[in-house]
């Protein structure tokens, strides 16, 4: 056994590689999920296990292990082939279409499972090796599903958790996918299996029952061997405080009005923030915003619309195709309703610092979070959080899982266009008394439900599992 008594096991460390003369370092990535967990890392001589962003060749050794923060970080090597079957095949390919309703089509490859699985075993052993005797361990995420599983035959003394950022399918889904009961296995071998929302709990239990054969009862099922298994919901948030500081920033400020009269000072700017994924429904906003020009219900240059969509996955070939036909409804878009030096869509295939988007979400009078589905949305929390000023309205997927905490947004069915349309007409439209009566009580709550409280809460009920009450 090692010595670290509290583990974090995820597909990627929390660092970019930054190239310098005498070599690669690491600077510390910007994000929740390491923003949560440092201080319980630090506390404790916790180690981050991942990878590190950088492919390596096979005969290479892995980087050595480093401090960071307080944290220790632990590479875990990966090859350009690995990478290519493990993360862009199985994980990219199979499970995240598969996982969010199959909104494109999964592909499936047996090449890309054997490289998964050896993938995963890697992650556990490094994961035994570091561990100290009755540590705790936390996985994340649908790359590394079967590493519960991988770690407690190993390890029987862990107190195993594992979290899945992403959707869970209900049990018709689910079944398309080979090799089914493996997976469900690799999950099973934690302590608590932690979800969304509680339909993605729900749906797991009800597997182990149409796959397994096993007796799910309330919230957990026993195992053959008479271990119990939790499963619960822990929506993950996002740190509240820093995106509220960051807006309250006087250069952000002066950014956002920066950004507004860049824009030619519209009534109304529409915001978009996301990846260039299919999940995202940004096709179908652009569609809407189109229509809504046709019919004249929406006029530019009075009202434009800003469209960030960061790449992403640019290697796998739906996201090709996706880009295409983003891009070629931006130009229709912008060649009938466009004007020389004013453009109707501004559309930014690029990634922004958190910064910059603190001033878009303050520039912005609706944020347009739209997803056919998805885990959560951090950036429709973001949105929230940047509007110190209680003003803005945020038009909202029922398919992310950030509608359930955000019932003051105006909540639309992606599928639905002319709902969609609705929605965003009222957003649009809103008095700001309004406005500022929902975004109030929507502030109030993420103020309290942040990534802090998120992960305490993990923590707590991982704690709590195993113990007879
Ligand atoms: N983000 C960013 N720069 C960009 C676009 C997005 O830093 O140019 C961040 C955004 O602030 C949010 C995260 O990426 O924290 C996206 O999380 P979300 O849950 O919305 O979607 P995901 O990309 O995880 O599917």
């Amino acid at each position: 056994a090692g010595s670290s008594s509290f583990v974090v096991v995820a597909n990627r460390l929390p660092v970019d590689q930054v190239n310098t003369p005498e070599g690669p370092t690491y600077r510390r990535s910007p994000g929740g999920l390491v923003t949560a967990l440092q201080p319980v890392l630090a506390q404790h001589k916790g180690t981050w296990i991942g990878w590190t962003g950088a492919t390596t060749k096979h005969e290479d050794r892995a980087p050595e292990a480093f401090e960071l923060d307080g944290m220790e970080l632990y590479p875990v090597p990966l090859s350009p082939s690995e990478m290519e079957r493990y993360y862009e095949g199985f994980s990219n390919s199979s499970l995240w279409p598969l996982y969010h309703d199959a909104v494109e089509q999964p592909v499936y490859k047996r090449r890309w499972w054997e490289e998964y699985r050896r993938v995963n075993q890697r992650f556990a052993d490094a994961t035994a090796k570091v561990a100290a005797q009755n540590a705790t361990v936390w996985v994340q995420d649908y790359q590394l599903q079967l590493v519960p599983a991988m770690l407690r035959e190993q390890r029987p003394d862990l107190r195993i958790g594992f979290f899945l950022h992403i959707p869970f399918p209900p049990v018709e889904l689910f079944n398309q996918l080979p090799r089914r009961a493996e997976v469900l296995k690799g999950l099973l071998g934690a302590d608590l299996v932690g979800f969304q929302r509680p339909l993605g709990a729900h749906n797991f239990l009800q597997l182990t029952r149409h796959v397994l054969g096993l007796r799910p009862r309330g919230d957990s099922v026993e195992l053959p061997d008479g271990r119990t298994v939790v499963a619960g919901a822990f929506p993950i948030s996002i740190d509240f405080a820093e995106m509220q500081n960051l807006a309250q920033n006087p250069e952000v400020i002066q950014r956002s009005e920066e950004i507004r009269s860049e824009l030619g000072n519209p009534r109304s700017v529409i915001l978009g923030v996301d990846r260039l994924d299919y999940t995202k429904g940004i096709e179908r906003r652009l569609k809407i915003f189109r229509e809504l020009l046709t019919e004249k219900r929406l006029t530019a240059p009075e009202v434009v619309m800003v469209q960030v969509a960061t790449p992403s996955r640019e290697r796998i070939e739906q996201y090709q195709s996706l880009r295409v036909k983003v891009e070629r409804e931006v130009g229709r878009i912008n060649g009938e309703y466009g004007r020389v030096g004013q453009a109707a869509v501004h559309y930014l295939h690029q990634s922004y610092s958190r910064t910059e988007l603190a001033a878009l979400y303050r520039a912005a009078d609706v944020m347009m979070v739209t997803p056919l589905r998805d885990g959560m949305n951090l950036v429709a929390k973001e949105y929230v959080a940047a509007r110190v000023d209680n003003a803005g309205a945020l038009v909202l997927s029922e398919f992310a899982g950030a509608a359930a905490e955000l019932r003051q947004a105006f909540l639309c069915n992606p599928h639905d266009l002319d709902g969609v349309k609705e929605s965003l007409m009222r957003a649009v439209t809103i008095d700001p008394t309004d406005a500022a009566r929902r975004m109030r009580t929507m502030r109030r709550h993420l103020r309290t439900h942040d990534v802090q409280a998120w992960a305490e809460s993990f923590l707590t009920a991982l704690d709590r599992t195993g113990r007879t009450a």
